[in-house]
């Protein structure tokens, strides 16, 4: 039964004649509703996914032309972004199509919670979703859109009782730059996914080749970075430091990132990255722990022990409980604070210089020996110098590598800091003439490629088992200074 059919009568009733019209009337009445309900289903169906109840790429063409149209008139940018999710096929294979369902299901109310009410998410096809954002404030939010849906997907699903990982990948194109009308649009936006499969999963492209390409590229790494950060796509090296005799005194620590498509990146790209994004404040916490531990593993081996330099940025400097931090790291690893060394850079300077010496001079107490880096690229005040509790001066390898022209300000900048009680350590080292005429003006140690590069911890774990001068012989003159 679809519905009632109800006459009243003031008096009397219907007669047999009177019930079969009505009767016949019911019956059209039915057809027609029973029509209609299917007219609208399939209207429905036709706009709407079934899973996930969603638009679909119909209804997704439709808004997307109306948002084309509002944004002549209104002139803000439109974007159009694809979603491709990473994972899918292999949850519907092993998991079945009911798994797969629902795990749709929860992806649309996932995306669906971080958009404006303005924007369409729509499920165009299998595991292909689309939003469209009209009225962006600029071209870059479609970006920034992208970037958060990323991070959401992240995030683990439950289904039918089990934590699935998932990952995305999303094109992006822009209305009007990457196309004049929705069909351009969609064109460009699978472009540019196509580009962001390609680069590895959980990343974005933008089709806009006029945008900005170093800001896109930043945002990019911005994200893959987070990624190395939480999937061990870093580690430390460590490159010797050598006395005047060559032998291994210490090591620093540098950090290594290996992309997982895009190979090695190198710190001089990422490190200035991570200090603007401020992801350099976790990878600082990571790298002075992976130090510790390293320094400690290498005791516990049998190693005759040398002090481990790990590089500090001014951001991770400026935490008010870096100290403590420092402290408990060393607590943890039961190492010795002798053992760990602090390599901070000119920059610190720029600071309040009173609460920096007070900070540093905090360190020092720790027991942990600090070293100025880079010494004579940045803000050299000689002045500040004389105030700040530093042990060891490590001077840039841009005066060694130009050591010819540049003597007289070695021979300075040795001669002061050995005025003021630093040890005086030459970095990037690379030729013999560089090592003897370094020696000859009685730097204390030295630290390049002429020595070693950075290398794993288990190369640096044969050379101290080897336990030979790193550079080869010496001429018997420079050993002593
Ligand atoms: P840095 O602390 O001055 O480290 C020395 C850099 O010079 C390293 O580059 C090292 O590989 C390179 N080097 C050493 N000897 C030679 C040589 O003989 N010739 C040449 N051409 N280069 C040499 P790397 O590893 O690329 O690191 C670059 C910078 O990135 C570091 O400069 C440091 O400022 C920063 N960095 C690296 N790891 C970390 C880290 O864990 N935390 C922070 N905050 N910064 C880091
Ligand atoms: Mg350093
Ligand atoms: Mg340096």
């Amino acid at each position: 039964m679809i519905g009632a059919f109800a006459i009243y009568f003031r008096e009397g009733g219907a007669d047999d004649v009177d019930k079969t019209v009505l009767e016949m009337v019911c019956r059209k009445a039915a057809i027609a509703i029973e029509q209609r309900n299917l007219a609208d289903q399939l209207a429905h169906q036709a706009r709407y996914d079934t899973i996930t109840g969603l638009p679909n790429r119909v209804m997704l063409d439709d808004r997307l032309q109306q948002a084309v149209a509002r944004s002549r008139r209104d002139e803000l940018p439109v974007g159009l972004l694809l979603i491709d999710i990473d994972r899918f096929k292999v949850v519907n294979d092993t998991l079945g199509h009911k798994a797969g369902d629902l795990l749709l299901l929860r992806i649309a109310q996932r995306l669906g919670v971080a958009l404006r009410e303005a924007d369409t998410l729509s499920r165009i096809e299998g595991d292909e979703f689309a939003v469209v954002l009209p009225g962006m404030g600029d071209s870059e939010s479609a970006a920034r859109v992208a970037g958060r849906l990323l991070e959401l997907l992240k995030e683990p699903f439950m289904i039918e009782g089990r934590e699935l990982f998932i990952g995305a990948s999303v094109g992006i194109s822009i209305f009007p730059q990457d196309g004049s009308d929705s069909v351009t649009l969609q064109k460009t936006a699978d472009t540019a996914l196509h580009m962001a499969k390609s680069a590895g999963r959980g990343q974005f492209r933008m089709f806009a080749p006029e945008m900005n390409a170093a800001a896109l590229e930043r945002l990019q790494m911005e994200t893959s970075l987070r990624r190395a950060l939480e999937s061990k796509e870093l580690a430390a090296s460590y490159q010797p430091k050598v006395d005047r005799e060559g032998k291994m005194v210490g090591v620093e620590a540098l950090l290594r990132w290996t992309h997982p498509t895009l190979g090695p990146v190198s710190p001089a790209k990422f490190i200035p990255l991570a200090e603007e994004c401020g992801l350099i404040v976790p990878m600082g916490i990571w790298v002075l722990n992976e130090a510790c531990h390293q320094a400690k593993a290498w005791q516990k081996a049998g190693l005759r022990p040398v002090p481990v330099a790990v590089n500090v940025s001014m951001l991770q400097f400026a935490q008010p409980n870096f100290v403590n931090f420092v402290a408990e790291t060393l607590r943890q690893h039961e190492l010795d604070a002798r053992w760990l060394e602090l390599e901070v850079t000119e920059s610190l300077l720029l600071h309040d210089a009173a609460a920096t010496a007070a900070k540093l001079e905090a360190i020092r107490d720790l027991g942990v020996a600090v070293a100025l880096d880079d010494f004579g690229t940045g803000y050299s005040s000689l002045a500040y110098l004389q105030k700040l509790p530093i042990d060891t001066l490590k001077i840039d390898r841009s005066f060694v590598s130009a050591i010819q022209e540049q003597t007289t300000v070695i021979r300075a900048i040795l001669s002061l800091a050995h005025s003021l009680g630093m040890k005086v350590i030459a970095e990037g080292v690379e030729t013999v003439a560089q090592r003897e005429f370094l020696l000859s003006i009685g730097c204390n140690e030295m630290q390049g490629y002429f020595f070693s590069k950075p290398v794993a911890p288990d190369e640096i774990e044969e050379l101290m088992r080897a336990d030979q001068p790193l550079g080869g012989a010496l001429l018997p003159w420079a050993k002593s200074a």
